[in-house]
């Protein structure tokens, strides 16, 4: 009898090899993996050659034969067009040999991980989502954090691939549920950001040094990860990126596209939340307005600027 949690063993198509399916490739390279790479970009190809990956020249000749597909691109338009053939090329769906475990670690709509799962599921094969944290570094160290939607038996085969990529992996419940954890956190995480930096501002205005708004705040009710990892003023956190000119760390283009996922999902839902689409508009304009590239926590030099705009703006209204 076959056992369905069995670990997933031969060929691994790796698609997308960009800033974090590079480093990922390689480490399931140096673990020992049978790794095909493949990305649109040839660039992209060349670098992951260079890094001991070896390649194919299409995804249909990457997934030929492959036993897990796995994904790391932009969006989940570019993940749908891919399962399904898009542009006169066949779908990878198609292509791939029965009961293939297809493994998305691309960060992606809800709605459109379920509808990629029920796709492949509906074509034979097998589907995993498993989104990611920890960015190129984590990608690099092996050091991610999967968060993954899966069947029990699919988590279990496909959890010590995983584990040679990142260091923790939890499964979050059905097809979707990774893609919903992340970006409930990351919903989390920028509403918290704007919230501490709001914070810092009013107790520059008041007169409080960053220092003992910190000591008291980091260890009283207000303690939160953008407080005590990812402080947004240089100083009481050596490490965070405001130390070094908010060089990231997660970049403003990130928290843009996550919290968009989040509204998005907030509005399919119908969920009654005012902080999270607010986080979203926020944070579209901080990208939209230079911080594309910058750490997320820059967001308080936007909340400082404008503070002092506004109140030239107040003291010219007064005269
Ligand atoms: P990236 O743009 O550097 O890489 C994506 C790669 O996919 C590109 O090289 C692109 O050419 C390739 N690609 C696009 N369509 C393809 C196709 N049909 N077949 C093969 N390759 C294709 O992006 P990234 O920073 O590596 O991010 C990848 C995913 O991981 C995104 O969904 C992102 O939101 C998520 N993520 C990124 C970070 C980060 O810090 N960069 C952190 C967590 C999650």
């Amino acid at each position: 009898m076959s056992d369905a949690g069995a670990p997933v063993t031969g060929t691994i198509a790796f698609l997308g090899l960009g800033h974090m399916g590079g480093p990922m490739a390689v480490n399931l390279v140096k673990a020992g993996y049978r790794v095909t790479g493949f990305d649109v970009v040839p660039a992209a190809l060349d670098a992951a050659r260079e890094h001991g990956i070896p390649t194919a020249g299409t995804a249909v000749e990457a997934v030929a034969g492959a036993a897990v597909v796995l994904t790391m691109l932009p969006s989940g338009k570019h993940l749908l067009d891919a399962y399904r053939g898009a542009g006169g090329a066949p779908g990878l769906l198609e292509v791939a040999a029965p009961g293939t475990m297809f493994l998305d670690c691309s960060t992606i709509n809800v709605d459109e991980a379920r509808e990629a799962a029920e796709l492949a599921v509906a074509a034979g094969h097998r589907a995993v989502d498993a989104p990611v944290s920890g960015g190129v570094v984590g990608a690099e160290a092996g050091t991610l954090t999967f968060m993954v939607g899966a069947l029990p038996e699919d988590f279990e085969a496909v959890k010590p691939l995983l584990e040679v990529m990142g260091k923790r992996v939890v499964h979050c419940g059905a097809h979707g549920a990774g893609q919903a954890a992340k970006i409930c956190n990351n919903m989390i995480l920028g509403v918290s950001m704007i919230a501490v930096s709001e914070a810092f501002v009013l107790g520059e205005k008041l007169g409080l040094t960053h220092q003992a708004l910190f000591d008291v705040a980091s260890a009283a009710s207000g303690q939160c990860w953008a407080l005590t990892t990812n402080c947004p003023v240089p100083g009481p956190v050596p490490t965070s990126p405001a130390n070094r000119d908010y060089q990231p760390g997660f970049a403003g283009a990130l928290m843009a596209k996550d919290l968009n996922l989040a509204l998005n999902a907030l509005q399919s839902t119908g969920v009654a939340a005012r902080l999270g689409p607010l986080a979203a508009e926020i944070y579209d304009t901080f990208a939209a307005e230079g911080g594309a590239g910058r750490d997320f926590s820059g967001i308080i030099t936007d909340i400082r600027e404008k503070s002092e705009a506004g109140k030239s703006e107040a003291g010219t209204a007064g005269h």
